[in-house]
Formats: structure tokens, C-alpha cells, sequence
């Protein structure tokens, strides 16, 4: 079977380091692997608008700034196709067949919409565009084939939906679409970095994240305002280590080079965790070896993102023309969903 990846992300804002470790990252390893016969990058401003439809102007904005983080962390359009959803209509076409394949109680029922719906406060007034993103999200994936799909943890139930929809649609219409899987960091903490409030999730809705191109003094400054255990007053007193953000992050971020590098008294963080929960560590220290770790991950992604900034036009181009590319793709699995359901009418000889 062919290998085909897609991801996406919403232009809500631009990504944040969860983004990075949750997906990003993964997603540049095997971009640059070239384990696969396509790989595709979607900037979803659809599914955004969903719970952004007074915010057209957010949404828009955003477009390029996600596709500037894209390539600032590497992602490289000679080797992959990156592209606006709104762009393939195809994919509102198939979201509309598909939506015949959900009950609203499942939609109801997947956690991550739950917890969306609340956090937004939606309440009894869920608009349905909302509450059906999974659905389209399903089309996102299996209008490419896609059978890999790099992401976060909040993710999970999307996947699962999608798979449910797609053995639906075989079911009913013979084999017709690939049942996609997720691909999840290894790294637990990666899963789902909290924010930088000690929130489950940093998101770029919740207002609490270390963004790829917030500059070094912005880094120092949220690395210095972190929460870390409140029990650990003076420096000397035994401290946590368990819902310690800055431990947190040195789990996702951290790396035995950087104690060669920055704290060579320390051989790992296990070392450094022993001596926090013994006494006698201040938060200081570890925060300034965090922000080290950070500056160095996001120095160079920086100083890319200068460079493509110089010209939005190209960017915006490359985008088109990745459109055009994916729409083309999902074209011809659109026209294979309708002759599987029997509604390619025009190709249908025994009509
Ligand atoms: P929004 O608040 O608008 O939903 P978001 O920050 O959740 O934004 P998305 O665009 O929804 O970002 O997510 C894009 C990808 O990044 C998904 O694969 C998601 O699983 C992953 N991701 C987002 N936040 C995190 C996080 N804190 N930790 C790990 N992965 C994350
Ligand atoms: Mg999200």
C-alpha cells in the first residue's frame, strides 16, 4: 500500500512549540526520511472558520503566518505539497456524503469536541458546523489517501471517527477509502505539552503558549513568569517535581548534550530532578538552563522565518500552487467516491 501523510493546522494563530513537539517536528523527520510517496501540509481554514465565522479576518491573517512557520521549522515545498483547504472543494462535496455516516449523540460523544464546546462556551447553541468538523476532517485525510496521520493526543477520537467513517462507507459502498492512522510522538510528554498557565494543553485559543516565533526576549520573559511548585519557597526547601511546568518541558525538550553543554555538574534530568526534590535547587537555575534549551531549538527557526518573510508573495504562491497540486488529487478520489456510491452519473453507462 502506498505510504500517503497529511496534517494540518488551523490558522488561528501562529504555532507554538506544542505544535512542535506534538507534530511538527515528526513531521520534518519524515519529510526529510523520504519514506513516502506523498506527504501533504494543510493550513485548515474551514475547519477554523467553524468556531472563527465572526473572525473571518483572524482566520485570513493567519493563513500566511502558519505557512511561515511551516517553513521555518524546515518543511520544504520541493518535497511536499502544502495547501488551503478552502481551496479544494472536493472536500465540502465528500463532508457532505459523509455526514449521512455519523449519528449526532457520536459526534456528541467525542471527547475532544466536548472539551472544545465547553472551553469555547457553546453550550446548548453548538453551531453545526462545529460540532461536524470531524466529519470534515475526514475528508481532509481520505481525500488524499492518506493512511499517516502525525499528531497530538487531542487528535485521537478525530482518527477514531474517521475510521469509523470510512468502514461505513466500505461497508455500504465496497472497498473504496483507506482507514488512516495516527502518528504520535514517542516522547510521552509530548502527547499534549501543557500551556505555560500549567492549563492541559498549551492551544493557540487558550492563550497560554510559547509561540515559534516569539523572539528571545518574549521566550525569557515566559520562561522567567512560569509556574513551578509553590511549595518550593527558599531554595533550600525540597520541591516538586510533578506538575512543575519548567520539568515539564525540560522532559519534552531537553537532551543529555545540553548538560554537557549548559550544566555540566548535572549528568541528566534525573540528576536535576533528585537534587529539586532533595533541596538546595532554585528555580532560577533551572529556568535559565530551560530558556537556554529553548533559545537553542528556536534561534535558527527564527532566523528562517526573517528570511521567508521577505517576500509573503512567494509564500502566497507556493500555496496556490500547492492547491492546485492537491486539488487534482482530490478530484479523482472524489470522482471515484461517486462512481462507488453510483452517483458518477455522467461516467455511468447502464444509466
Ligand atoms: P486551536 O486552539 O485553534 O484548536 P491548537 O493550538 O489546538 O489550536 P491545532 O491547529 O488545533 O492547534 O492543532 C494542530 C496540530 O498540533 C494537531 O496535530 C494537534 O494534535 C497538535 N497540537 C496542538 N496543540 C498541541 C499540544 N499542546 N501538544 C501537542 N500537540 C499539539
Ligand atoms: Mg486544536
Amino acid at each position: 500500500m502506498k505510504k500517503t501523510i497529511l496534517t494540518a493546522d488551523r490558522p488561528t494563530g501562529k504555532l507554538h512549540i506544542g505544535h512542535f513537539v506534538g507534530s511538527l517536528s515528526g513531521r520534518v523527520k519524515l519529510q526529510n526520511a523520504g519514506d513516502y510517496d506523498q506527504m501533504y501540509v494543510m493550513i485548515a481554514d474551514s475547519q477554523a472558520l467553524t468556531d472563527n465565522f465572526g473572525n473571518v479576518q483572524k482566520v485570513r491573517d493567519n493563513i500566511i503566518e502558519v505557512a511561515l512557520d511551516y517553513l521555518a521549522v524546515g518543511l520544504d515545498p520541493a518535497k511536499i505539497t502544502m495547501f488551503i483547504q478552502s481551496e479544494i472543494a472536493e472536500l465540502t462535496e465528500m463532508t457532505f456524503y459523509f455526514m449521512n455516516l455519523v449519528t449526532l449523540a457520536r459526534l456528541q460523544r467525542n471527547p475532544t469536541v466536548k472539551d472544545e464546546v465547553k472551553q469555547r462556551g457553546f453550550d446548548n447553541s453548538i453551531p453545526m458546523g462545529f460540532l461536524a468538523y470531524p466529519v470534515s476532517q475526514t475528508a481532509d485525510i481520505v481525500g488524499f489517501d492518506a493512511t499517516i496521520v502525525p499528531v497530538g493526543e487531542d487528535q485521537l477520537p478525530m482518527l477514531e471517527q474517521s475510521r469509523e467513517i470510512v468502514r461505513s462507507f466500505n461497508n455500504l459502498y465496497g472497498e473504496t477509502l483507506f482507514e488512516p492512522k495516527a502518528l504520535l510522538p514517542e516522547n510521552k510528554t509530548c502527547l499534549r505539552l501543557p500551556g505555560i498557565d500549567g492549563k492541559a494543553k498549551m492551544s493557540k485559543s487558550l492563550n497560554n503558549c510559547i509561540y515559534l516565533s516569539d523572539s528571545a526576549d518574549v521566550v525569557a520573559e515566559k520562561v522567567r513568569q512560569m509556574y513551578t511548585d509553590p511549595t518550593h519557597i527558599k531554595v533550600s526547601d525540597p520541591g516538586h517535581v510533578e506538575g512543575n511546568i519548567v520539568f515539564t518541558y525540560l522532559d519534552a525538550f531537553c537532551e543529555p548534550r545540553h548538560f554537557a553543554k549548559y550544566l555540566p555538574e548535572y549528568a541528566n534530568l534525573d540528576e536535576l530532578k533528585a537534587h529539586y526534590e532533595r533541596g538546595g535547587l532554585g528555580d532560577v537555575k533551572i529556568k535559565k538552563f530551560l530558556n537556554a534549551i529553548l533559545d537553542e531549538i528556536l534561534s535558527p527557526i527564527r532566523e528562517h522565518r526573517r528570511e521567508f518573510e521577505k517576500d509573503k508573495g512567494a509564500v502566497l504562491d507556493m500555496l496556490f500552487k500547492g492547491s492546485d497540486r492537491a486539488r487534482q488529487v482530490a478530484a479523482s478520489v472524489m470522482d471515484r467516491i461517486k462512481s462507488a456510491m453510483g452517483i458518477n452519473y455522467r461516467k455511468d453507462n447502464k444509466l
